[in-house]
C-alpha cells in the first residue's frame, strides 16, 4: 500500500488514535486527527501530533474533513456516528486500529493467536503469552489489553507469534483480519447500546474466526460460540476445537480427574488424551478460570507448543489485580476483590466460586437486568450490601427471587460508601464466609474506573484488619 500523500482522517485520539496518527504521518500520509472533546489531555496529544505534521481538529468529531480518502477510527466510536455516515455517503472506507495494524504488518510478520469473548479476554491472553514464553517463543500480550497493535507491528522487536486480545468494537472495524487461530470464550449480552442488538454483537465477535488457518477454538458450554465457528469462512483444513470443563471428546480439550487434558492435538485422539497440567496449576482454580486456561492451552497447542510448556506457562501466570483477588482473611472471613466484574456474566462466574457469600454489588447497570444472576446465586447468599446509582435494580431482583436474604441498601453513590459497605458486610459475615465485591456493574458513578473501586475496597478491608486477627495477601 502506498501511503505517500494519502489524505487520511484519524477519528478520535487516545490509546489507539495517537499511535495511528503517528504511524500514518511517519509513512508520509497527510493526516488530520479529529476529536469531539477538547480538554487538557487532548490538547497535550494534539501538540505532540502537530509536531509530527498532523493537522488536529479538536471540538468537532462529526464533520468529515474535505478530501478524506480513508478514515481510521478509534474502536469505541459508534457505527452510526455522523462522521461515518458522511464517509459512507462519500464512498470512503472506515478502518479500525486493528485493521490498520493488520495492513501495516511486514511480509514476515508474526502470526496472531487471537482471543475475544464477553469475559476472560485479558486473563486468557496473558495466560497464552505466558505459555508461549515458557515454550521459548518471542511473544507479547497485545491489543485491547492496553498495548497498541499499531506500535507492536511497527516495532523492530522480532516476535515469533503474538497473543492478541480483541474487543467486539475492534473486530467490527477489522474486515480483513485473518488470525492463525482464534478463540471466542463466551457470549453474553454486553455493549448492546453500541452494537444495536445481540445478533450484531455476536456477528462482530464471530469475525475473529474469519480466515483462521489452524484452529477455531470454541466453548462447549456456550453453543453460540460454536455457531459462530460454523458460520465462519476459514482456510481449508482449519479445525473446530472445543473446550469443556468435563471429559473431552476427540478434537476437544477438557478436564479429567483434576487434570487439564488435550484430545485434539495428539496423534491417535480416538484412543487417548495428553495430560497438559493440573487444575491446581491455574490461579485461581475457579471453574471459569479453568475454562480460560483451556482456551489458552488450545491456542498454544494449535501453534505447536509442547505440553510441558503449557504447564510451565500456567504455573508462571499470576492474575491481574482486581480479578477475584484475595485481599485478606479477617476473623475467619475471606475478602475478595472482583471489581473487574463489571457485568452480570462476570459476576455470575465469581459468585459461583464461593459459598456462603456476603455480596457487595451495585454501580452503573448499562441497561442490564439482574433476575437471572440473582436467581442463580440466591442459594449461596448470606447477605447483600448495595450501593451505587442503579442499586435499586439489583434490590428489586433480590426482592423477587431471594426475599429471605438480608439486604443492606446504603443509599449512597459517593466514593466513601465503599468503607461503609465493607463494615456492613463484615457485620453480616460469619467465620467461613466470603465477602465478595463483584458489583455486576460499571464503576463510573462512584469511581474513576474499576481499579479505583477495587483499591477502595482493599483499603477498607486493610483498615478493618488493623488490630484484628488478619492475614493479608
Ligand atoms: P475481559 O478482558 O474480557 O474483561 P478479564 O480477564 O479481565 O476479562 O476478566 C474480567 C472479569 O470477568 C473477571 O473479574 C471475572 O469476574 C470474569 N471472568 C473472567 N473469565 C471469565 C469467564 N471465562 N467467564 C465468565 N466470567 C469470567
Amino acid at each position: 500500500m502506498n501511503w505517500d500523500g494519502k489524505h487520511i482522517t484519524v477519528a478520535g485520539l487516545g490509546v489507539s488514535g495517537v499511535p495511528a496518527a503517528r504511524a500514518l504521518a511517519g509513512l508520509g500520509a497527510r493526516v488530520t486527527a479529529v476529536n469531539g472533546s477538547d480538554g487538557d489531555r487532548e490538547r497535550a496529544q494534539a501538540a505532540e501530533l502537530e509536531a509530527l505534521g498532523v493537522t488536529v481538529r479538536l471540538g468537532d468529531g462529526d464533520t468529515l474533513p474535505e478530501g478524506t480518502e480513508l478514515v481510521v477510527t478509534t474502536p469505541g466510536w459508534k457505527p452510526g456516528s455522523p462522521l461515518f455516515r458522511a464517509a459512507e455517503a462519500a464512498g470512503v472506507p472506515v478502518w479500525g486500529d486493528v485493521e490498520l495494524a493488520w495492513r501495516l504488518r511486514g511480509p514476515d510478520a508474526a502470526p496472531w493467536l487471537a482471543v475475544t469473548g464477553t469475559n476472560g479476554k485479558t486473563t486468557t491472553v496473558r495466560m497464552l503469552a505466558s505459555i508461549l514464553e515458557a515454550a521459548g517463543l518471542r511473544t507479547a500480550a497485545v491489543g485491547n489489553i492496553g498495548v497498541s497493535l499499531i506500535d507492536v507491528v511497527r516495532s523492530a522487536e522480532p516476535y515469533d507469534v503474538l497473543a492478541v486480545e480483541l474487543s467486539s468494537y475492534q473486530l467490527h472495524w477489522a474486515p480483513s483480519l485473518r488470525p492463525h487461530s482464534a478463540a471466542v470464550l463466551n457470549l453474553a449480552p454486553d455493549h448492546l447500546d453500541w452494537h444495536g442488538s445481540m445478533a450484531a454483537y455476536a456477528a462482530d465477535k464471530g469475525r475473529i474466526y474469519e480466515g483462521n488457518q489452524v484452529a477455531c477454538v470454541y466453548n462447549l458450554a456456550d453453543p453460540a460460540t460454536e455457531a459462530l465457528v460454523r458460520e465462519a469462512d476459514v482456510v481449508e483444513g482449519c479445525r473446530a476445537i472445543g473446550f469443556t470443563l468435563g471429559a473431552p471428546a476427540p478434537s476437544q480439550l477438557g478436564v479429567v480427574d483434576g487434570l487439564l487434558v488435550d484430545r485434539a492435538f495428539v496423534a491417535d485422539r480416538q484412543q487417548r488424551a495428553q495430560e497438559l497440567a493440573e487444575v491446581a496449576d491455574v490461579d485461581p482454580p475457579a471453574p471459569h478460570n479453568i475454562a480460560n486456561a483451556l482456551a489458552a492451552a488450545a491456542l498454544a497447542r494449535a501453534y505447536g507448543v509442547e505440553p510441558a510448556a503449557v504447564r510451565d506457562g500456567l504455573r508462571a501466570f499470576k492474575p491481574d489485580a482486581h480479578r477475584i483477588e484475595h485481599v485478606a482473611d479477617i476473623d475467619g472471613v475471606a475478602y475478595i476483590d472482583d471489581s473487574k466484574a463489571t457485568n452480570t456474566h462476570a459476576a455470575e462466574a465469581s459468585l459461583a466460586a464461593y459459598d456462603p457469600i456476603i455480596w457487595i454489588a451495585g454501580g452503573l447497570a448499562k441497561g442490564a437486568t439482574f433476575d437471572e444472576l440473582v436467581t442463580t446465586a440466591a442459594g449461596r447468599l448470606r447477605g447483600v450490601v448495595l450501593m451505587g446509582a442503579d442499586r435499586a435494580l439489583i434490590g428489586e431482583a433480590l426482592a423477587r427471587h431471594a426475599a429471605d436474604v438480608p439486604v443492606v441498601d446504603l443509599d449512597r453513590t459517593d466514593t466513601g460508601a465503599m468503607a461503609a459497605a465493607v463494615r456492613e458486610a463484615t457485620r453480616l459475615a460469619r467465620p467461613g464466609d466470603t465477602v465478595l465485591m463483584a458489583p455486576a456493574c460499571a464503576s463510573m458513578d462512584m469511581f474513576a474506573n474499576y481499579n479505583e473501586r477495587g483499591d477502595a475496597f482493599a483499603d477498607a478491608v486493610r483498615a478493618l484488619a488493623t488490630g484484628r486477627d488478619a492475614t493479608e495477601r
